[in-house]
């Protein structure tokens, strides 16, 4: 009998487990796949936002704030590969001719919203300005030094170490087909074991919503957003580009935009579009995303390289946050529904968050 089952080993599982284990919990992770980080947060930008673009007061600046400054501080301390990139969020050359007033909104929005936070930044007025930054044409914007690239399964591996490391089992390779619920525990089965706990944790993203249905939880509507990423052929080495180049995005939109992302590894990407999973974006469509910050580039120069899909609350209002909710307490059930972007950035922010939870239970129950 555990005190914890966490059904997923994404990013925001292992967060999980090294959270409450290190708490003094006994923790078991069930994951379908072979090893972790083999959905969604293996296949993303892999950016630490700082909360920047979200909409003030929602879970997810709260805890891509908290969350972000806990995992860079992470990553220095473990010697986890990550880069300094900064994030520059700009208007491109071309919008002059267009009429520079959408992007000139966005930006102000983006700066109202992002300033309660205390991220740091700073306006950046003029090409010349920019060019100091990053090799490309755009008449100006606003540059967060503090946003980071981070390579997504060494962090991944080291939270899962600190959790083995404080007691974590690990089952890979097993998928939970059916949850038995008694009066004080879960039985959550798989194919091959069968893990009792006190308390559930559904962490299963793309899949969280059924899993909460097997649970006995809430039946949730969830929509997916696939996102297309194309390579751009020579890495930054060759396109000189080490700093994340954002488009300004109107309030609302469905991403942050198709953007530049340099990575650990050296490569360069052209990427997320957002569509629909049975659609993949055009290739004129991030060709058109590259040229209008880097008008040298060729179609030939891309090549398409990955996609992820990420899931998104339906709600009535069309408002999305994520949903992190003690959805009963005896056996007590935890759902986290719609953990799409910056869910990474998060991951140690919702682990704390959870833990909060768990051990405000423990609290008025007595223990667990
Ligand atoms: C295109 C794209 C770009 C993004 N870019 C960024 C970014 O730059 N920065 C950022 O912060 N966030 C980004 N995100 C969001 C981020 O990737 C997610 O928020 C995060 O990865 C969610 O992690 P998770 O652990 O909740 O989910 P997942 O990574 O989906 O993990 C869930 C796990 O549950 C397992 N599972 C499901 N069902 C079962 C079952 N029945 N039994 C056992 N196991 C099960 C799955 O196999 C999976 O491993 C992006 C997402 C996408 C799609």
């Amino acid at each position: 009998m555990f005190d914890v089952c966490i059904i997923g080993a994404g990013v925001v599982g292992c967060a999980l487990a090294r959270e409450l284990a290190q708490h003094g919990l006994s923790v078991a992770v069930v994951e379908k796949h072979d090893g972790p980080c083999k959905e969604t947060s293996g296949r993303n930008s892999r950016v630490i936002h700082s909360g920047f673009h979200e909409t003030p007061g929602s879970l997810k600046a709260k805890l891509a704030f908290d969350g972000s400054t806990q995992l860079i501080q992470y990553a220095e301390q473990r010697g986890i590969q990550f880069l300094r990139t900064g994030m520059l969020i700009a208007i491109p050359h071309g919008s002059i001719r267009a009429g520079l007033w959408r992007e000139a909104n966005a930006l102000w929005k983006l700066w109202k919203a992002g300033r309660r936070y205390n991220v740091p930044f700073r306006f950046v007025m003029t090409p010349s300005g920019v060019r100091k930054i990053a090799p490309i044409r755009a008449v100006g914007g606003i540059f967060l030094p503090s946003v980071c690239v981070i390579d997504v399964e060494h962090f991944a591996d080291s939270l899962i170490q600190d959790a083995k490391a404080a007691g974590a089992q690990f089952l890979f390779g097993s998928e939970v087909v059916q949850i038995a619920i008694e009066k004080n525990s879960h039985t959550v089965q798989t194919a091959n074991a069968e893990v009792k706990a006190r308390v559930l944790i559904n962490s299963a993203g793309l899949h969280a919503h059924e899993v909460s249905a097997m649970a006995g939880g809430p039946r949730y509507e969830v929509e997916f957003i696939r996102g297309d990423y194309y390579e751009l052929i020579g890495g930054i080495a060759r396109w000189n580009l080490r700093t994340l180049v954002y488009p300004a995005m109107p309030p609302r939109s469905p991403s942050k935009g198709i953007h530049f992302g340099p990575r650990t590894d050296g490569r360069l990407y052209v990427g997320p579009s957002a569509t629909a999973v049975s659609k993949e974006a055009p290739k004129e469509a991030f060709l058109e995303a590259a040229r209008k910050f880097l008008p040298e580039v060729r179609e030939d120069d891309l090549r398409w390289a990955y996609s992820g899909i990420r899931p998104k609350r339906v709600t009535k209002n069309g408002k999305s946050d994520f949903t992190i909710r003690l959805e009963r307490s005896a056996p007590p059930l935890i759902n986290l529904i719609g953990i799409d972007s910056p869910g990474l950035s998060a991951s140690m922010g919702i682990a704390c968050h959870v833990k909060e939870i768990v051990l405000t239970l423990s609290a008025l129950e007595g223990g667990l």
